[in-house]
């Protein structure tokens, strides 16, 4: 597919002007235009680019009753030369098509997936933020539109993409509930893929974490609750003296853009990496030894957010406040290399 196959419908006054590009928040505010691309009878048809606006579904459409729903999570930047950056965004194109897979939603083409993002990009250019820590948050997601109260996969389905100019994502320094009840994934289920339903079912006991008290629950194993997993919607790493230490990736869990890029940064940093299980008497051993130097959770949107302190058993632990964080120097790293202000060794960044 070529870009000039897509058609564009420009939107008649932008409504950029309306916005503070210094006081962004993330992920509210939303660029002019979306992209749209229907698959029905049998394909994926040429996408559209147009007005961000709402769209219109039938009340049977099967995203509302069975959930057949996916998305991404990804960022533009602008470098001090005005060039548009992508971070890994073949990865993103392929675990969409990962999640699809496992949500019986057809492949999407990298082909249409690419040329239709980078053109959409090219009509939002402006909507890039430049300032130091923003970007243009990137959401990719497709669903069944097909109609029917069926409960059987639909036959016709949307790919939408719609960006907000996104401030830098910051929580703060977050304490973290490790869940002993509930369970974000189960083996043989969809953990591994972003679809919608894994956030849905997150919110009830995140929601009484924080009438605990706290902001985000830490994910331990649905079935013993012995091993971490994830932190809220991100990847984690724990740092036990000098060792890094992340969850390996499975039908639990999510394999993270933002954890394998952190991996590979930091070995090649000479810190010790391990990819392996960590319990949680492990990781309380360490904080009662006072060799637990630090957790953080790692994905797009915040890319590191660093753990104050975690609650277990209705015991509260915190961590140390650190001179140089191996979270702060991991986040300037990956950081420095998405925006342009550092060499890139890995062929990562993508210029469009
Ligand atoms: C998206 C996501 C992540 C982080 O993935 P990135 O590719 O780094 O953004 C981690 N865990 C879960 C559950 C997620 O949905």
């Amino acid at each position: 597919m070529q870009s000039s196959d897509i058609k564009v419908q420009l939107i008649e006054e932008s409504k950029i002007s309306q916005v503070d590009f210094n006081n962004l928040p993330f992920g509210s505010v939303f660029s002019d235009h979306m992209l749209e691309c229907d698959y029905k009878d049998g394909k994926w048809q040429t996408p559209v680019i147009k007005p961000y606006s709402p769209i219109t579904l039938d009340p049977s459409a099967k995203i509302f009753h069975y959930g057949q729903s996916i998305f991404e999570g990804m960022k533009a930047y602008k470098d001090a030369e005005g060039s548009t950056l992508l971070f890994r965004p073949l990865e993103n194109c392929k675990r969409l098509n990962k999640s699809a897979e496992r949500m019986v939603i057809p492949q999407i083409p990298e082909d249409i997936f690419m040329t239709g993002l980078k053109k959409l990009l090219e009509i939002d250019n402006n909507w890039i933020p430049t300032k130091e820590g923003s970007s243009l948050y990137i959401r990719p997601f497709m669903f069944a539109s097909g109609n029917g109260f069926h409960a059987s996969p639909a036959n016709a389905f949307k790919l939408l993409i719609c960006t907000a100019p996104s401030g830098a994502y910051f929580a703060g320094k977050v304490k973290v509930l490790i869940e002993e009840k509930y369970a974000r994934a189960a083996n043989g289920g969809v953990g591994f893929a972003k679809a919608g339903g894994n956030y849905a079912a997150q919110f009830y006991p995140t929601q009484l974490a924080i009438e605990k008290g706290y902001n985000q629950v830490i994910w331990t194993d649905d079935n013993t609750h012995e091993y971490i997993e994830e932190a809220g919607a991100m990847n984690i790493f724990i740092r036990i003296n000098d060792t890094l230490i992340t969850s390996p990736t499975s039908d639990r869990i999510l394999d993270g853009i933002t954890r394998k890029s952190i991996i590979q940064i930091a070995k090649d940093s000479g810190i010790d990496v391990e990819v392996r299980k960590i319990t949680v008497s492990e990781v309380i051993a360490a904080a009662q030894s006072g060799s637990l130097k630090e957790m953080f959770g790692a994905g797009t949107a915040a890319v590191i957010s660093p753990i104050a302190g975690f609650g277990y058993q209705e015991k509260d632990y915190d961590l140390p406040e650190l001179e140089n964080p191996l979270a702060l120097q991991l986040k300037k790293q990956i950081t420095d290399i998405q925006t342009n202000k550092a060499e890139d060794p890995y062929g990562w960044r993508v210029k469009l």
